[in-house]
């Protein structure tokens, strides 16, 4: 896989048991704990894993719950080894219990059960568990200062809480990768944790906790706008990380060519010839037009929406917009809705745009884009894309440069 394709949200398909008759059973079953000695298609991380600390364990992994009947709120404990803890994103209820609010929160989450310790930030209206395998534990701060930015940005980005109050977060070392759930996320790192390394860490990371807001609170309607959850979610944590000083300006122009890249890849190296929105129907194979060709919308789309309202309006507006109409519990939004709120708040038709970004099979040539905001992109071959500040930036482009990008990045 190219590097920078190993991030990873999917949420595993729960496997159907059927009973006879409608009586109430009592169940006794044991779990082999032995998913390391299998190949996961999304890895590890999102399924079970020892350290010599304890488990990690998905809910799905560990639980036999029954669709039908599990209606409401769960009241679970769990019965540990001495010195065991479990911990978990549910409220505490008593020594290893907890009330979980629904079945879906009770399969569709992360955990550890053993000796690793656990601490919790207050970040906005969100409380923030995390669990750091021993390796991670010396960089901690370094986790801190990243996880309080975000949270505090995509708050700003978003206009408001995620819809879940409660996360947790757990770090272990592996093969580089992570996956989220309804109120956590699971990641594995490959090797220590540092400031010079945290483009690749710490974007991850950032990366699966956006999708705490998007994917998890501002919930697409179909597969169809999947360019919407991951590549928006990789454009906004590119921002609001050069925002908050997490990228130099050489990281900073890695990661713009790393979005344009991957999708010069899936459309020349890889040949995908379907519209990015199509390409939302399977997503491992077509990740990297989805996250690339997401990506690169995303970005243009935020330049346009500044050039339609003499930069009163951009992406942030735009998703904040969305988020107050569609960011409740059982609403779903569709490319339709993005196209109205652009509209709403900038008085523009958007809709020749979005045809040409994500519902045309035409190569989709980001340049102007990258020039509108003083930078120059060029592509070579199949996959080699080169960003840096462009020799003609004008005063307007920088400017625009540092009303999405910030200050912490040195302008062109
Ligand atoms: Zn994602």
């Amino acid at each position: 896989m190219p590097r920078g394709a190993n991030w990873r949200s999917r949420i595993s398909a729960p496997a159907n048991y059927e009973l006879g008759g409608q009586g109430r059973i009592r169940l006794r079953y044991e779990i082999a704990l032995e998913h390391d000695k299998y190949e996961w298609p999304a890895g590890i991380e999102e399924v079970a894993y020892h350290t010599d600390e304890g488990l990690m364990s998905t809910g799905y992994a560990l639980l036999l719950a029954p669709g039908d009947a599990m209606q409401g709120a769960i009241d679970i404990r769990f019965e540990l080894p001495k010195d065991w803890k479990a911990i978990t994103p549910w409220q505490s209820t008593g020594e290893n219990r907890f009330a979980v609010p629904s079945r879906r929160e009770l399969l569709n989450n992360a955990m550890f059960f053993g000796t690793a310790p656990a601490e919790t930030l207050q970040v906005g209206g969100v409380e923030l568990t995390f669990v750091l395998g021993k390796r991670y534990r010396a960089s901690k701060d370094l986790f801190v200062e990243l996880l309080s930015k975000q949270m505090r940005s995509y708050r700003e980005y978003f206009g408001g809480d995620p819809l879940s109050s409660r996360y947790l977060i757990i770090v272990n070392q592996g093969k580089d990768d992570g996956g989220a759930y309804a109120s956590s996320f699971s990641q594995l790192i490959s090797g220590d944790a540092t400031a010079e390394n945290r483009i690749g860490w710490g974007y991850v990371m950032s990366h699966e906790l956006l999708h705490f807001w998007n994917g998890l609170s501002l919930v697409r309607k179909d597969s169809r706008d999947e360019w919407f959850n991951e590549g928006f979610t990789d454009y906004i944590t590119l921002v609001t990380q050069a925002n908050n000083g997490l990228l130099d300006q050489n990281r900073f122009h890695w990661r713009m060519e790393n979005i344009a890249r991957r999708y010069l890849f899936a459309r020349i190296g890889q040949h995908l010839g379907m519209t990015v929105r199509e390409a939302g129907a399977d997503k491992q194979p077509n990740r990297e037009l989805i996250y690339g060709g997401g990506a690169l919308t995303g970005f243009a789309l935020d330049v346009e929406l500044r050039k339609a309202s003499d930069g009163r309006i951009g992406l942030p507006q735009l998703i904040q917009s969305m988020y107050a109409e569609f960011g409740k519990p059982g609403l779903t939004y569709s490319l339709e809705d993005v196209e109205r709120h652009a509209k709403a708040l900038t008085g523009r038709d958007f809709r020749e745009f979005f045809a040409h970004a994500v519902e045309s099979k035409d190569y989709f040539d980001a340049r102007p884009w990258f020039e509108d905001v003083g930078l120059r992109l060029d592509n070579f071959l199949f996959d080699e894309s080169y960003v840096r500040p462009s020799p003609s930036a004008s005063a307007a482009q920088k400017q625009r440069f540092r009303d999405i990008f910030g200050t912490q990045v040195a302008a062109p």
